[in-house]
């Protein structure tokens, strides 16, 4: 069975390998044995029911809570050419008509439902006479109260044992307890199930936390690293919402406001342009997401703290669903805090005992010092091995430890003392940088022996370590006002007993994330960008979003390998049959004129034995880490060797030790081609390419009279494009 199922990965999506946990959630299916799958949104779980569905015989069941979700699977699906089809409310009765037909004939492996149609006496009637593979139930924290978005149809589901002994049912969540996960198998009297979790890391997500000071500069300087990719904002109300977009508009971004405030139909409209990609940025309420499967969203910003890190995992987890590299910025104000409190207070006591325990958490987050990676696997009970994640604003560099943390920490507290305990954070900032506002003087504070004490800080950083020392339980907001008061462990400070990791932006150039080195590792840049503008088209055609034709990942493996045949074409990651057959010509043209016009290599790793291998329905995988020589090679590049010794030294032809050169000058984003062009050249392309009004080799090599060489156009024209 196993056999079949790695057969169909590769022909229906051709994909090579099983992501962690998938190979063993599908040999449940296969063995028939009940299961719950834990994986982290873009864990591949899709993939574990579908492709047990298509190789076995009879019809498997997808309950999914949402209509949005189902269609973008059933349309995912018929794009690779599975025979799928869901029956909700949005469908005519002739549709719906059609797909009754269809199960009748036995045509169809997926039929998507909602809980309580699939509970329908009517429906249950058709589906007593149909061979049934097994029951997949998505998104099935759902079942559960204890989960964060319990849904009373999802409860009916435990009748299913009842009326379908004999079928296996998987549950799928990507957020479960092990009070969630319990409470699943009980609800729906599953059999001995199988419990499947997986790693609740995400390591192509950065995570970067900051202080929120100008907002909207700080939004603009994440959105300026992420031009022409999709992404989300979130703010905490309405009216920030509102706000936020006026102002970006304002600047000169396009972005769309998602709210509960506005009409069902406004918000379709938005909802709906950013998946097929007519608008980049959506800005929303927490009310946006929930079916939300759009893969290649790169960034997720929040201008505000959320409620808690179950919250902050899964808004900020719908970016970088492909696996790609994408970037989580959280921007938060010790206010938050407070506005989440005032909208606790009419909880019952003890719901909001269990609100404040998950708010203090996720302000420890903020506040705290440790890799972000940590900080949330362990709130969920896991840990990483990694000693650097590589992928966190701490670990990246982004920020320092302060060296004299204790005596900063204590100047503070001491003036949270000497102010009687009745001033707030700001007051407190005021007084300690030695500021000369009015109230201060008025105040006599002036006067006060703490006053001007870290006059040498910006009355942010000053604020900020506040807020760093109530996230580390020293000081503690009180009362109407927030005044600060010293806690038991922040006399301890006082006392020189205890000391606090105290942080400050680092004052050196922060390392680059590696994970967005690795993905596009060997990716022409450019030609990405002419794939992702080809895939708009298609889609805008097929009126079905980008990232269903193809994923962000399988642009950049075409970009990287650029096949030349259908062969090749049929190596990328996520080109199975259907979609080769479809798209081979129009993309494999497209890849063609590009790499003319450039003078790229093209089949980057394409093996020959593709095509016998192909034929058997496995392949010979690329190696993904980079080849010895093109490692090689890089070194050498980095030391200013020149193409020829390169070529000579990694035992290449002088055409791959150029392709190497492009490659590396991508990958460093380096923009002088010194040594390998030199300056007066360099000089005459850029006339020549200012005269000849564009980027493309051959208008240029002719406007220089073929006075100058491809490669060093070439190499030239990479360097250009790291400068814009
Ligand atoms: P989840 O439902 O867990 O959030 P998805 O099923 O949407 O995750 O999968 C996330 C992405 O990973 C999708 O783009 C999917 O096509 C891709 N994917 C799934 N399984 C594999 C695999 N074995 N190899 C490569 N990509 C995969």
């Amino acid at each position: 069975m196993m056999e079949k199922i790695q057969k169909a990965l590769a022909k229906y999506w051709g994909y090579y390998e099983f992501m962690p946990l998938q190979k063993e959630a599908m040999e449940c299916i296969s063995r028939g044995q009940d299961s719950i799958v834990v994986l982290p949104t873009g864990g591949g779980k899709s993939l574990c029911f579908q492709a047990p569905a298509v190789t076995m015989p009879g019809l498997a069941v997808v309950v999914s809570p949402l209509i949005s979700l189902m269609k973008d699977q059933v349309d995912a699906l018929a794009e690779c050419g599975i025979p799928a089809a869901r029956i909700d409310s949005s469908l005519s009765s002739n549709e719906q008509k059609a797909v009754l037909v269809k199960i009748h004939d036995k045509t169809l492996k997926l039929l998507y439902l909602a809980p309580e149609r699939l509970i329908s006496d009517g429906f249950l009637e058709i589906l007593r006479k149909v061979e049934l593979s097994f029951i997949a139930v998505d998104e099935a924290h759902c079942v559960s109260m204890w989960g964060h978005d319990f849904r009373p149809e999802y409860r009916q589901l435990g009748l299913l044992k009842q009326i379908f002994p004999g079928v296996t049912i998987a549950a799928y969540t990507a957020t479960a307890t092990e009070q969630v996960r319990n409470d699943i198998a009980e609800q729906m009297r599953l059999t001995n199930p199988e419990m499947l979790i997986g790693s609740f890391d995400r390591p192509n997500l950065v995570y970067k936390v900051q202080p929120r000071k100008n907002i909207i500069k700080q939004v603009c300087a994440v959105l300026d690293r992420h031009k022409g990719e999709s992404g989300i904002i979130y703010c905490i109300r309405r009216k920030d919402v509102d706000n936020m977009c006026v102002q970006l508009e304002g600047h000169g971004y396009h972005v769309a406001p998602y709210h509960a405030g506005m009409s069902d139909e406004d918000r379709k409209i938005n909802q709906e342009a950013f998946i097929e990609e007519k608008i980049d940025t959506i800005v929303a309420t927490i009310a946006f997401g929930m079916g939300i499967d759009k893969s290649n969203v790169r960034y997720v910003i929040h201008t505000g703290m959320p409620k808690s890190l179950e919250h902050y995992q899964q808004e900020s987890g719908r970016a970088g669903r492909d696996g790609l590299e994408a970037e989580c910025c959280l921007f938060y104000y010790g206010g938050d805090y407070g506005i989440w409190k005032s909208l606790m207070d009419d909880m019952p006591a003890e719901a909001q005992k269990i609100a404040m325990v998950k708010l203090s958490g996720m302000y420890r987050y903020c506040t705290g010092g440790v890799c972000r990676h940590k900080a949330i696997l362990r709130y969920f009970g896991q840990d990483i091995n990694k000693e650097n994640c590589a992928a966190c604003d701490m670990c990246l560099g982004e920020l320092d430890y302060i060296e004299d943390a204790l005596a900063t920490a204590q100047k503070i507290l001491s003036c949270i003392v000497r102010l009687h305990q009745q001033y707030g954070g700001h007051y407190n900032a005021l007084v300690l940088t030695g500021s000369e506002d009015k109230r201060i003087i008025e105040n006599n504070h002036h006067k006060l022996s703490t006053y001007g004490l870290l006059s040498d800080y910006s009355k942010h950083i000053v604020q900020d370590w506040i807020e760093q020392l109530i996230g580390q339980g020293y000081i503690e907001k009180t009362g109407e006002y927030n005044v600060l008061t010293v806690t038991a462990k922040g006399w301890a400070i006082l006392k020189g007993k205890e000391t606090p990791r105290l942080l400050k932006p680092a004052e050196r150039q922060a390392k680059a994330s590696t994970v967005a080195a690795d993905s596009w590792d060997g990716v022409d840049r450019g030609l990405f960008e002419a794939l992702r503008k080809l895939r708009a088209t298609i889609a805008g055609q097929k009126r079905i979003p980008a990232y269903i034709v193809f994923s962000d990942a399988a642009l950049r493996d075409m970009a990287r390998r650029r096949p030349s045949t259908r062969v090749g074409f049929r190596e990328v990651k996520g080109v199975g049959e259907k979609k080769c057959r479809q798209y081979s010509d129009i993309v494999l043209a497209a890849i063609k004129d590009y790499c003319q016009a450039n003078s790229l290599e093209m089949d980057i790793g394409v093996h020959p034995e593709t095509v016998s291998a192909e034929l058997q329905g496995s392949k010979p995988k690329m190696c993904s880490k980079m080849s010895e020589a093109r490692q090689l090679a890089f070194q050498l590049f980095e030391r200013k060797l020149s193409v020829e010794e390169v070529a000579k030294a990694v035992n290449r032809a002088e055409s791959t030790a150029i392709q190497y050169l492009i490659e590396y000058i991508n990958r460093e984003k380096i923009n002088n081609p010194y040594p390998w062009v030199d300056e007066q050249t360099f000089g005459c392309i850029i006339d020549a390419m200012k005269q000849a009004k564009g980027g493309q080799m051959k208008p240029i090599f002719d406007f220089l009279n073929g006075e100058i060489g491809y490669n060093q156009i070439r190499i030239s024209l990479a360097c250009l494009r790291n400068n814009r």
